[in-house]
């Protein structure tokens, strides 16, 4: 009974530390993602603060910008959710007006 539970305990650390270094390469491999500790989930902080200031591609924000991503299974690897936020249009946009906001 003991070591079962401990064994349980071991496991559930050992995934929990793979899961924060998985997520500490996202944040630096991704400089626009930010967590949320309030909403439990992640931001693109360029989207979140630039989006649709002049949008002419009619795009409706989607995850990262108008609800939290949170399903982190998804995150990178073909049709993940960060690599494919980064190739969307107003996402280069807001990038492109957070960099002129900081001054260059
Ligand atoms: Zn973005």
């Amino acid at each position: 009974m003991l070591s079962e539970s401990a064994q349980t305990v071991t496991r559930q650390k050992e995934g929990r530390s793979y899961y924060v270094k998985f997520r500490e390469s996202w944040l630096i491999h991704f400089k626009w993602l930010v967590y949320s500790p309030s909403a439990k989930g992640d931001y693109c902080k360029y989207c979140v603060l630039f989006f649709a200031k002049d949008n002419s591609t009619r795009t409706k924000p989607g995850v990262l910008v108008a609800t939290p991503f949170t399903n982190f299974r998804k995150a990178t690897g073909k049709d993940g959710i960060l690599t494919s936020h980064e190739k969307l249009q107003y996402h280069k946009d807001a990038m492109m007006a957070g960099s002129e906001f900081k001054g260059g």
